[in-house]
């Protein structure tokens, strides 16, 4: 019998760091921190479950099409 069962998480499936739900979805981009956490290859996402706001790495082109409008010139 197996006691101790490892949490799997699959590839795709993003998870809130805070309450593990998956109702998460994408944080529009605001402000400098932002800006650098994006250029480092991470971009902002929050659960909207419990309104934890986190970075998630830049998923391979493809997913990433298709993320709505670009925020150009919001950084001034
Ligand atoms: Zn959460």
């Amino acid at each position: 019998m197996v006691t101790k069962t490892p949490i799997h998480i699959l590839p795709g499936e993003l998870r809130c760091p805070r309450c593990f739900g998956k109702d998460i979805v994408p944080s529009i981009a605001q402000g400098v921190r932002d800006w650098v956490m994006r250029w480092a290859g991470k971009i902002p996402r929050h659960c909207r479950f419990c309104g934890k706001r986190f970075y998630i790495l830049v998923p391979e082109a493809g997913e990433f099409a298709g993320q709505g409008p670009d925020e150009k010139g919001a950084i001034d």
